[in-house]
């Protein structure tokens, strides 16, 4: 058997982590479960699944966790540190789903131990890529992407020579606003951006999606797992949501992964690599489907991508400084302070002012450097909103 934890698993990600992991009675152990506040859901899971340990990210919690699992066999625990030293805990395989800047240290701390690391917490490639990758190294541990699309990349690429890459394309939905002309975005409510046309998802990166932050992000984590330089990388928009990405060779051949947008496809590979087993996803009937389309992605109307390109470029310390001021941004958003396109102004704004402060290309050294950069970017976010207020 398997053991394996999911952190982050009262979320979308995580729930399908278990649905998966849950069709295979007897392959797997499951040995840390971790949530936010939605206390009942991990204490059900923690039961179904009958793991060794259940953690909730908020100490207050705690209390109630202990006795929704009173005579359950698993043990409880809450906070951080407890977080940290669950993902300690052997396990073969460990799911980082956490949302936000928070999923960094889980998941981190479960590559010193040289685990298989599921890595569907963007913002740690974002934030920390290179200590990501060189921490994984020095354990011998391994990461395989769980975002869709560089989980897509990702195929594309078995038994090819990284080198005979030329470009690599990866596909956005466009969100709930592709269609939205400008004028209109401004209004743009948080219940308006909380829904996508095509994937069942959490609220941060739905509405992430809808300003193309998601796709941003996406870039900036493609250039990190991979290694390739960002001229070679783009995003297209393909409203069907049907192509994940496609890896584009020097002789000219285009890869493409294609599949369902089920985020179990990507969550399942992970989980049975290097194999593949049955996985419960819809089939494409690709004359059904009878055409597939894409259209460029609006730098003009998404500033997210522009801000990007620009990440991408100065490296270091401003892809955490980046994610910070994007993750204040949303939140500012969701608490109706900020309207949608404020979102972009202030982010911007962000990074300008970091960078003439600052400076944000100095390489990260250690996770302090990226906690002491979110921490900068977020209190200048705060400075920033009262004037961006409408
Ligand atoms: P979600 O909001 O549905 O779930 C987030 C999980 O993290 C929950 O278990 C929640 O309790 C926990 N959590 C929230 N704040 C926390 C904190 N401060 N400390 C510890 N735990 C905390 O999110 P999701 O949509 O499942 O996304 C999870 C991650 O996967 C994100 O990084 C997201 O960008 C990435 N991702 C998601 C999808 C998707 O389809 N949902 C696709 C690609 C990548
Ligand atoms: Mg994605």
């Amino acid at each position: 058997m398997r053991r394996v934890s999911v952190f982050g698993a009262t979320g979308s990600i995580g729930v399908n982590t278990l649905d998966l992991i849950g069709r295979r009675p007897g392959a797997f152990q499951v040995v840390a479960l971790s949530g936010g506040r939605n206390v009942k859901l991990l204490a059900q899971q923690a039961r179904q699944f009958n793991a060794e340990i259940a953690v909730t990210a908020h100490e207050d919690c705690l209390e109630e966790l202990r006795e929704a699992l009173a005579g359950a066999g698993t043990e409880v625990a809450a906070g951080k540190d407890a977080l940290i030293e669950a993902a300690l805990r052997p396990a073969d395989w460990v799911m980082s789903a956490i949302v936000g800047a928070a999923g960094l240290a889980p998941g981190f701390a479960a590559l010193s131990q040289g685990t298989t690391l599921a890595l569907a917490n963007k913002e740690s490639l974002v934030t920390a890529g290179p200590l990501l990758l060189a921490e994984a190294q020095k354990h011998g541990a391994r990461i395989l992407p769980v975002d869709s699309e560089h989980s897509a990349v990702f195929q594309a690429l078995v038994g090819e020579d990284y080198a005979a890459v030329e470009r690599v394309i990866i596909t956005a939905s466009g969100g709930a606003f592709r269609d939205w002309p400008l004028e209109k975005l401004k209004e743009a409510t948080v219940a308006q951006a909380s829904t996508h046309p095509n994937w069942a998802m959490g609220q941060r990166i739905t509405i992430d999606s809808a300003s193309m932050f998601n796709k941003a992000m996406e870039l900036i984590e493609t250039k990190e797992f991979f290694g390739f330089p960002p001229e070679m990388i783009e995003a297209v928009v393909h409203p069907e949501s049907m192509i994940h990405a496609l890896v584009g060779f020097k002789d000219g051949a285009l890869m493409a992964h294609l599949g369902a947008p089920d985020m179990r496809h990507a969550i399942g590979y992970a989980l049975n690599w290097p194999e593949r087993e049955d996985l419960p996803v819809k089939r494409l009937d690709l004359v059904e489907i009878g055409k597939l389309t894409f259209r460029k992605a609006d730098e003009a109307r998404f500033p997210a991508l522009r801000l990007a390109r620009e990440v991408m470029a100065t490296g270091g310390t401003a892809g955490a400084a980046f994610n910070a001021a994007k993750e204040a941004a949303l939140d500012a958003f969701i608490a109706e302070e900020i309207g949608f396109l404020d979102m972009g102004a202030l982010v911007t704004a962000v990074l300008t002012e970091m960078s003439a402060r600052h400076g944000l290309g100095k390489p990260l050294e250690n996770l302090d450097m990226v906690y002491q950069t979110d921490a900068t970017a977020r209190a200048l976010a705060r400075q920033v909103i009262p004037s961006l207020r409408t």
